[in-house]
């Protein structure tokens, strides 16, 4: 028996395995916003997979399901070492289960906070991977949307595994980079998705994103995140004045170098923000590009 059903077992001694096309279903890693994403184990080959699982069920209108159906496309479509790999998608009366590449190292969230926060040769380490998979997924003209702590996990060797395309989406040329539709979490989001006419450049919101992404790595905690008057940071309105009004402050311990990079990360205005290419040439970056 593969050892992961096998403590499973001893752990759970009454419960039934529940089984899912050739896969035994274990413990939960995660909640999805459709349904549980957990742990399968292959009856015949002992593989391990993070099956996520989505109830047919909460797919009550056209938006819930063609968010499913873009993940499932976007995934279909890439092939890159620190992007989760889609291994199958099976479909029951009940779910559609999304058969991935299993993440064992956990969220890169909790791995940070674990350390407080990370030093930065771990951190460039893991933001260099980070940039890599975004950088594939722009050259494939597909925009993420949703990079945030959460979304990134750790694979065994502790490389970062970008996960949850819901919010993903294509544009057709480079110059057809405008998006319109709303989206992600507010404490990632780039201040221009609340812009008067809607519309924004993708690949500079995942720039923005990136750049939250490497403050919390270095600092462990948001830097737009601690706005009085807006504690949970949910009114994205509220949101956008505050990171407009504030000048980014730095931890002591942060590297002026750090500081140079994320200053030309974190700039509201989007037209002015580093582009991938600039970010990858930066020098805090040089020993792993
Ligand atoms: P949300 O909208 O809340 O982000 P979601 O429906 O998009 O959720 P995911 O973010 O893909 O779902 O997965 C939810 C959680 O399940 C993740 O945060 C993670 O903890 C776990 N998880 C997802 N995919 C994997 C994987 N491939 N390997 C290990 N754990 C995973
Ligand atoms: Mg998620």
């Amino acid at each position: 028996m593969h050892p992961a059903v096998a403590s499973y077992q001893r752990d759970h001694p009454r419960r039934t395995l529940l089984r899912f096309g050739p896969y035994v279903l274990l413990q939960t890693l995660g909640e999805g916003e459709f349904g549980k994403v957990k742990l399968g184990v292959h009856t015949d080959y002992g593989e391990e997979v993070a099956v996520k699982l989505i109830k047919r069920g909460n797919l009550d209108t056209e938006l819930r399901m063609s968010k499913v159906t873009r993940e499932i496309n976007v995934l279909k479509d890439v092939k890159h070492p620190n992007i989760v790999r889609l291994f199958d998608v099976i479909e029951t009366d009940k779910y559609i289960g999304i058969i991935l590449e299993f993440a064992n190292g956990g969220e890169l969230f909790d791995h940070i906070l674990a350390h407080r926060y990370l030093k930065e040769d771990a951190a460039s380490k893991l933001f260099a991977q980070l940039i890599s998979g975004v950088h594939y997924l722009h050259s494939k003209n597909i925009v993420h949307r949703d990079l945030k702590l959460e979304n990134l996990l750790l694979d065994k060797g502790r490389n970062v595994i970008i996960t949850d395309f819901g919010f993903a989406n294509t544009f057709e040329t480079p110059q057809d980079d405008l998006m319109t539709t709303s989206c992600g979490s507010p404490c990632y989001a780039a201040p221009e998705l609340v812009i008067t006419d809607g519309t924004y450049v993708g690949t500079a919101v995942d720039i923005w994103s990136c750049g939250v992404i490497l403050y919390a790595m270095l600092s462990g905690y948001l830097p737009f995140d601690d706005d009085p008057a807006n504690p949970d940071g949910d009114n994205i309105n509220l949101l956008y004045k505050y990171i407009l009004n504030t000048t980014l402050q730095f931890p002591s311990h942060i590297s002026d170098s750090a500081q140079d990079l994320l200053l030309r990360m974190l700039v509201p205005e989007p037209t002015e923000r580093a582009t991938l290419r600039e970010v990858m040439a930066h020098p805090w970056l040089a020993a792993h590009s």
